[in-house]
């Protein structure tokens, strides 16, 4: 009798750890994480579920943090700090993600023709689209001055020094229209390291989608009709994509019965005028990003027409609400 009993009992204890084994991967596979954190001055939202949920979020906002330290233009002693304060002085070495992010930057300024544009830092500031947030409308003069520090074939990168150098007193680099998709694009690196196969990464609406959500259904991003906050035009399912907007609702202000947004077109020193609300879908969140803000200042026909270009999913909604869309996006949208 007691002989027989002892491989009983072993058996059940190894049921037992089995069974705990089995409950705690089930567990961990179905780690979620859920976490909201206010950078790039504004929020930014991640969740991401699988095993390494934890760990992969925890990284992705680390890096968040780290990249808006160093490319806010606005935080003394920033990376992006340093290059403005040493323009028309010296090259200034930065790290691999400032160099990268800025290259980036400058080969969509060109594929964009110059509608999207790094250098418009000086004309951000002459507009009064600073930190302060004191707009007004400037003289031409002064705008015409400012142009001459806006273009970015003025900037020179040295790839081997890791080195950038803006080549005239005055001017100023801002990434605005990158660097939060740029975010986005290093956390779904980070993520993917960690073999998350569902998340969502939001950095003010720069939004990039990994597989579907935890029930199998897909993620489905509403686009938000520029005229009213609680409306949206549409929505889509986005699986391994990217989506943005530009927006004249967020930032502007009106002066002489005219809105005035924060996006400027670099080529004539003013805010762009004729679009309200401009969306498109890319493999990257930075190109997006771009993307969206050079369509913005391109207007709706040449917008739309850099957007077919690309072959992307894209929707232009103009000053009087008028809505066209793209080949790619009219298969898209649901309406
Ligand atoms: P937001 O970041 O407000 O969602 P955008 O992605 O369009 O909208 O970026 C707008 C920001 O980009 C501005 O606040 C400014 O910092 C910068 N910016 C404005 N005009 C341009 C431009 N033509 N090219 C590149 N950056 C721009
Ligand atoms: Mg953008």
């Amino acid at each position: 009798m007691k002989k027989s009993l002892f491989p009983k009992f072993i058996s059940i204890l190894l049921l037992i750890c089995a069974s705990g084994w089995i409950g705690y991967a089930f567990y961990t596979r179905n780690v979620h994480y859920r976490e909201t954190r206010f950078l790039f001055d504004t929020e930014v939202y991640i969740e991401a579920h699988g095993w390494e949920a934890k760990q992969a979020g925890l990284q992705v906002l680390d890096r968040m943090g780290d990249l808006d330290a160093k490319l806010n233009k606005f935080k003394a002693g920033s990376e992006l700090d340093k290059i403005n304060q040493a323009a028309g002085q010296q090259p200034v070495e930065v790290s691999d993600l400032t160099f990268e992010v800025i290259a980036q930057s400058l080969q969509i300024a060109e594929t964009t023709g110059g509608a999207f544009d790094p250098t418009v830092g000086p004309l951000m500031a002459l507009w009064g689209f600073g930190s302060q947030e004191k707009q007004t409308v400037p003289s031409n003069k002064e705008i015409s001055e400012y142009l001459k520090l806006v273009g970015y074939q003025k900037v020179i990168l040295d790839q081997a020094n890791k080195t950038v150098y803006l080549t005239r007193k005055g001017m100023m680099l801002d990434l605005g229209a990158i660097a939060k998709g740029y975010a986005v694009d290093q956390a779904v690196q980070i993520l993917k390291e960690h073999n998350i196969s569902s998340a969502l990464v939001s950095a003010g609406g720069n939004i990039y989608t990994i597989g579907r959500r935890t029930n199998g259904s897909p993620w489905q991003i509403g686009i938000r009709d520029p005229a009213s906050k609680e409306k949206i035009v549409g929505y889509i399912q986005l699986e391994n994509q990217a989506i943005d907007t530009s927006g004249d609702y967020e930032r502007f202000f009106w002066a002489n019965g005219k809105k005035y947004s924060h996006i400027i077109d670099p080529r004539t020193g003013y805010p762009a005028q004729g679009v309200s609300g401009c969306t498109v879908i890319m493999p990257q969140a930075a190109q997006a990003d771009a993307f969206a803000t050079a369509a913005f200042v391109l207007g709706v026909d040449k917008g739309l027409d850099l957007i077919e270009e690309d072959n992307s999913p894209g929707v232009m909604i103009d000053s009087q609400g008028q809505m066209v869309l793209s080949s790619k996006m009219k298969e898209l949208l649901i309406k």
